[in-house]
């Protein structure tokens, strides 16, 4: 066993480097302070990779998008560097009887988008409650809503159902649409947390960077100095100010800061955590997504940007995204990329799987989508932490002297929250 860091310039450590620890590692750069960063993996991202097949599809490992008003995006990254291409707002519903609707701008521009409404979608008391809502949000900044205590108790359902819109709305708007954010299509997550999304999507833009979402971490990881991130060294456990790998390597640290995800920390806290300083975590309830991807022939007119998403309470293709559509460079050319989002558990296999979306794309986009070649499945079944009605926005991030830990688990489910927890523990460990 070697201890291999001088202590005159002992490292904060950190564990994992997804947004969080990413986050915690540039802010605690910036302030001059040395950091090492250890990641189990071969690529800094944690849940933000994206592959390249040797076609050349950019394949990001499930669905993702950036919002561009998170604010501790706005804080941190360069939008210019990253090449954001965006989607347009809105999106075509696909209803249960198979007719399709689009909703341009529903967010945005409310008036327009909701007066062009077909009753199929909602009443005409529901398009004015969107005009409502859109109005009772400009009350608040991010922070509020994400803290809101009124809310925080409620499911996103009850809310909805509180401020009194139809079922037909809930069932053709809502639960397609942010059910797709939670990975949460009965809409249990709390409703903070929707109005906390629902403002984003008002204010902001969803994007990718052109050459896919794992671009955001390796821009972070790009401005720390060579040396600092270590990938392919998983951590086997902490004891006090030391870090062991599962190499038997034992590292010294100024800190030591956990931001794996809450699956992990659960591992790697309980035996270094100060009982009295705070409660081990619990294991954590999480929801489940699969990306499934096909190679179509680019479209020959000028494709819309709009995500498809799917209303009917029985399919499997939950919803639909051409992100070559968006960012030219995810297919080669001649090609788009589809990706199909269908969350929950499915109990098919792989190939139970494909085939059922394939008979579905069919009834959406025409007989051809049968002969999409299918490209790859990604089975996501830790993809985002449960964030239920009445959890805290913000749990205990500091859990002894020299130990924190960051995550979205330790907030709520979103990229948002993992690069808060970790600036907000580089702070902590900055004034410590
Ligand atoms: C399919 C999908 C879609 C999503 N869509 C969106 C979206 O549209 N918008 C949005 O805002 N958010 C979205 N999210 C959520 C967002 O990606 C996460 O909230 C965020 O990336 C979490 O970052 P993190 O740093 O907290 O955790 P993670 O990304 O899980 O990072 C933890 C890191 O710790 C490493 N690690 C684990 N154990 C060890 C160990 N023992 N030793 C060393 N390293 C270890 C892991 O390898 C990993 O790199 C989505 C997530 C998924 C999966």
């Amino acid at each position: 066993m070697t201890i291999t860091a001088a202590s005159a310039q002992l490292p904060v450590i950190i564990i994992g480097a997804g947004m969080a620890g990413l986050a915690c590692a540039n802010y605690l750069h910036r302030a001059g302070r040395p950091v090492l960063l250890l990641e189990a993996a071969d690529a800094v991202g944690g849940r933000v990779r994206t592959d390249v097949t040797p076609e050349g599809f950019r394949l990001d490992r499930g669905f993702q998008v950036l919002l561009t008003r998170y604010p501790e995006v706005e804080r941190l990254l360069d939008y210019g560097a990253l090449d954001l291409k965006a989607f347009r707002s809105g999106a075509v519903i696909r209803l249960p009887d198979g007719k399709q609707t689009t909703l341009q701008n529903p967010l945005q521009q409310p008036t327009a988008a909701f007066s062009a409404l077909t009753s199929r979608i909602g009443t005409l008391p529901d398009k004015l409650r969107i005009l409502s809502l859109v109005q009772h949000m400009r009350g608040y900044n991010s922070a509020q809503l994400i803290s809101r205590n009124s809310t925080n108790a409620q499911t996103t359902l009850e809310f909805l159902r509180h401020y009194g819109w139809s079922e037909q709305i809930i069932d053709n708007f809502f639960r397609p649409f942010f059910g797709g954010v939670f990975l949460d299509r009965s809409l249990s997550t709390a409703a903070n947390f929707f109005e906390f999304v629902f403002q984003q999507f008002v204010i902001g833009e969803a994007v990718v960077p052109a050459l896919g979402m794992q671009q955001i971490p390796e821009q972070l990881a790009a401005r720390l100095p060579a040396g600092t991130v270590r990938l392919n060294s998983p951590v086997a456990a902490v004891e006090g100010l030391s870090v062991r790998l599962t190499s038997g390597e034992t590292l010294a640290a100024a800190a030591v800061v956990v931001a794996v995800d809450g699956e992990a920390a659960a591992r790697l806290l309980p035996a270094a955590t100060d009982a009295a300083l705070v409660s081990t975590p619990k294991p954590l309830a999480w929801r489940r997504t699969t990306c499934t991807y096909f190679a179509a022939p680019a479209p020959s007119g000028k494709p819309d940007k709009l995500l498809r998403l799917n209303a009917s309470p029985t399919g499997l293709a939950h919803n639909v995204a051409f992100p070559s559509d968006v960012a030219p460079a995810y297919a080669p050319a001649g090609q788009r990329l589809v990706s199909v989002s269908t969350h929950g558990e499915h109990g098919l296999s792989e190939a139970g799987l494909t085939a059922e979306l394939r008979r579905e794309l069919t009834a959406w986009f025409g007989p051809e989508a049968a002969g999409w070649p299918h490209l790859r499945t990604y089975e996501l079944p830790f993809a985002l932490p449960e964030y239920p009605a009445g959890q805290p926005a913000r749990q205990a991030l500091r859990l002894g002297a020299h130990l924190y830990r960051c995550g979205d688990y330790a907030a709520y489910p979103s990229l948002n929250a993992a690069l808060a927890s970790g600036r907000e523990v580089a702070d902590m460990i900055l004034r410590a």
